[in-house]
């Protein structure tokens, strides 16, 4: 069975590979160049061409980026998206953040209604960003609950992540009811992702944005105090990865978002746990009495869909941590 993944350089893209490789499914990731797929393959160096193999994609953004990649033979069952931009390095809202994430994923419906007839389902990694009300939290979080930005909201620098997310989700949700393709539709939404960075595609100055906070604590650079930590949810990059294959694995996660969440952190808890599991670093760590920003009034969470359906046990903070932390080690830090 062949598999389509879109974003193979991401982060979450690279761990996907490794899942669907141990699940049997043959796997053709997108690019943006031919050095980036070349990275791919030389990593795996036991895999098959006919299991792991890439196309170049530059950029999602553009019409009929994915006409020609959606064509295979074998042809493709599945389709997992997770091509999306994701920094904070925004000079024009719309070029570097809604185009990509909104064209890009109704680019990718389109070109697989049109060319694709074949695939049965398109598993699209949209976000907790897309389910915050960040002005309003509810009492409790779950898959009913939709970020409600604007448009005009969007503009706005600080915002216009979390809207791309939004619309791009609310646009794979319409085409499908409008077009009624061939396919349907999961979306997983996770919040903050952190996990073990992948070697072959990650250096300490170029690391995915997720990440980051972890490459801060271990340098040193909240030595001197924490930085505030934001939006106060996890989980851990692997069970996000599996949340993308045993939503193609199992039929009747067609039609479903997936809020996959591990739970409730900060940065207070990421410096005690590294503390705890690589005391080495303890110098560079902010001191151990340091305040905790997590409130104690935050809203609730409802997780339970994507163990019940997609079976996931989430790891816990002290794994995850503790695996970051090496891997980062690994590539010097
Ligand atoms: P990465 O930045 O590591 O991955 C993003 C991927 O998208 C990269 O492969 C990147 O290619 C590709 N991409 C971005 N813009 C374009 C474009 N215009 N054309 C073609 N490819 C493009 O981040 P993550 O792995 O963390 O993110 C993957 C997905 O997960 C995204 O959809 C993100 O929104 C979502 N997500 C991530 C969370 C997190 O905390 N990490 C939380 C919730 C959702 P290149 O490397 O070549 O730039």
């Amino acid at each position: 069975v062949k598999v389509l993944l879109t974003g193979g350089s991401g982060f979450i893209a690279a761990h996907i590979v490794d899942i669907l490789l141990q699940h049997g499914f043959d796997t053709v990731v997108t690019v943006r160049s031919e050095e980036k797929g070349k990275r791919i393959l030389d990593a795996h160096p036991d895999t098959p061409k006919e299991k792991l193999s890439y196309v170049v994609v530059e950029d999602v953004a553009k019409d009929g980026a994915f006409d020609e990649a959606v064509k295979s033979n074998p042809p493709f069952t599945y389709v997992l998206h997770t091509a999306s931009p994701f920094h904070f390095n925004v000079a024009d809202p719309r070029k570097d953040f809604l185009d990509p994430a909104i064209n890009g994923t109704t680019g990718i419906l389109k070109a697989i209604k049109a060319y694709a007839p074949t695939v049965k389902r398109v598993v699209i990694t949209s976000s907790f960003a897309a389910i915050v009300n960040p002005k309003k939290h509810p009492k409790l979080y779950s898959e009913k609950n939709w970020n409600p930005v604007t448009w005009d909201e969007a503009m706005d620098h600080s915002n216009v992540y979390r809207a791309s997310k939004t619309f791009a989700e609310k646009a794979a949700w319409d085409f499908v009811e409008n077009e009624k393709p061939n396919f349907d539709i999961a979306t997983i939404n996770p919040p903050l992702v952190l996990g073990p960075i992948v070697h072959y595609l990650n250096s300490l100055e170029a690391i995915n944005t997720s990440n980051q906070r972890m490459r801060d604590l271990v340098q040193g650079k909240m030595k001197d105090g924490l930085t505030p930590t934001g939006t106060f949810l996890w989980v851990d990059v692997r069970d996000v990865a599996l949340a993308h294959v045993r939503a193609i694995e199992v039929s009747e996660a067609g039609g479903q978002r997936f809020f996959v969440t591990a739970g409730f952190y900060s940065n207070k808890a990421l410096a005690d746990n590294i503390r705890e599991t690589h005391p080495d670093l303890e110098s560079k760590l902010p001191p151990k009495d340091s305040p905790d920003d997590l409130p104690s009034d935050i809203y609730g969470i409802d997780n339970s869909r994507s163990k019940e359906v997609l079976g996931l046990k989430y790891r816990s903070l002290k794994e995850t941590v503790s695996d970051t932390v090496t891997s980062l080690q690994a590539v010097g830090a």
